[in-house]
């Protein structure tokens, strides 16, 4: 089967009627393949997997519970305003329940959770964090616990997938001093005693494209995909933003932008020195990127804020704890690859980039990848005594070393 042939009917009408085109829905197939560390030749196989949700509905039933997040992870999948193939595919793998996108409301559509649930062999999306705090009241939804809801979902459930940053670590509701108590859906059921499979999609918020291709690798072939330390995919998380970033070149030939509005910043140099979180933060964001593949934060001009750093059993490892503030630099800084490299030439290599890197004046003492609550540089002593022209003056008092 050729890519021209596969498009049944009922799927190209559904997709028409969404103002996709069938271009688009292989495009976003390819997309999917990538990200499952499948080849172009798999595109057949996924557009069919989907396209028995379109004629038969014998997909696995997905339930999309909310519990506390802003929502940008279904907005994120909704990108409300364009055409999405996205949003059209989920519509195909059944999506039984969800608070957010569900057209009915009321008892019917929890009547159709339910009865999903008791039916079993479906996967579970939860965007946002549990909130345990206060005996878990902190959330109610409906006059139940959220914790309650979370609990009895994810029983019956083939897996959990941890939608977004909040799901994950308890993200930015978990950030500190955290009076409600938000956790991440992981260590919320490891201390229930609940075993479920979890698969982490961290990121504020998270990427479409990831979601689906957890759940046609699933329909696929019939697995989870390899996960982590940190029960992310590794096909997604495998590497740092920094391995794949197009400002790398810069980077290395030490061209950086140390002010926003710079003539730096207009030539497109490295966001290092600004904040950038990439060297340390494993994610696939410069390969999918952004809003249907348009861009992605360090295309248009932002530092990566390592939203999809991660943490999911450790308290406080949520990406806001760990990244802010998020426009001053890491002090410690490791490149990508070289990690593999034996020591002597890492430390030749460590060697290097301290020279470099301090002779632009960014104090570092080794090289290192950055490990997760790592120190933030301090203001420089020349920052410090020129206050009108430092990087950060409003923050020099706090931080600086006098
Ligand atoms: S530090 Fe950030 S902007 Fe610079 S090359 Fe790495 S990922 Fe890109
Ligand atoms: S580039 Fe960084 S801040 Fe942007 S979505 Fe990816 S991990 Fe998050």
């Amino acid at each position: 089967m050729t890519t021209h042939e596969v498009t049944a009917p009922a799927l190209t009408n559904m997709l028409e009627a969404r103002g996709v085109t069938r271009r688009q829905f292989l495009k976003f197939c390819g997309v999917v393949a990538a990200s499952i560390g499948l080849t172009e030749a798999a595109i057949p196989d996924i557009a069919r997997a989907l396209e028995i949700g379109a004629t038969s509905g014998k997909l696995a039933p997905v339930i999309w519970l909310e519990q506390s997040s802003c929502t940008g992870c279904t907005e994120s999948l909704a990108q409300v305003g364009s055409p999405d193939v996205a949003t059209v595919v989920l519509e195909l793998l059944s999506l039984n329940y969800s608070e957010t996108l569900s057209a009915g409301a009321g008892h019917s559509v929890e009547q159709a959770k339910e009865d999903t649930i008791n039916a079993g062999g479906y996967i579970l999306l939860i965007e946002g964090a549990v909130m345990e705090g206060w005996d878990g009241n902190a959330l109610r939804i409906a006059e139940e616990k959220g914790t309650d809801i979370v609990a009895h979902a994810a029983q019956n459930a083939v897996a959990v997938v941890a939608t977004g940053s909040c799901a994950v670590d308890g993200g930015f509701c978990a950030a500190k001093p955290n009076p409600a108590g938000a956790v991440g859906v992981q260590a919320f059921l490891k201390s229930r005693g609940i075993n479920t499979p979890v698969v982490n999609l961290p990121a504020c918020p998270v990427n479409p494209e990831w979601i689906i291709s957890v759940v046609v690798d699933y329909l696929l072939l019939g697995k989870l995909p390899d996960l982590d330390k940190y029960g992310r995919p590794v096909l997604i998380f495998g590497q740092t933003i920094h391995d794949n970033c197009p400002r790398r070149g810069h980077f290395e030939n030490g061209e950086f932008v140390y002010r926003f509005g710079s003539e730096e910043e207009a030539k497109g140099y490295c966001l290092y020195p600004v904040g950038c979180k990439g060297p340390q933060t494993y994610s696939n964001c410069p390969i999918v990127r952004w809003n249907d593949g348009a861009s992605w934060c360090v295309e248009y001009g932002a530092p990566c804020a390592g939203c999809s750093c991660a943490n999911p059993l450790k308290a406080g490892g949520n990406w806001v704890d760990v990244n802010a503030p998020f426009q001053k630099r890491h002090r410690v800084v490791k490149i990508g690859s070289w990690i593999t490299q034996p020591s002597t030439i890492g430390a030749i290599v460590g060697g290097f980039m301290v020279v470099a890197l301090t002779a632009h004046g960014f104090g570092m003492k080794l090289a290192g990848r950055v490990p997760s609550g790592a120190e933030f540089e301090k203001a420089r002593a020349w920052d410090v005594k020129h206050p009108d022209k430092a990087l950060f003056p409003k923050t020099l008092k706090k931080d600086g070393d006098e």
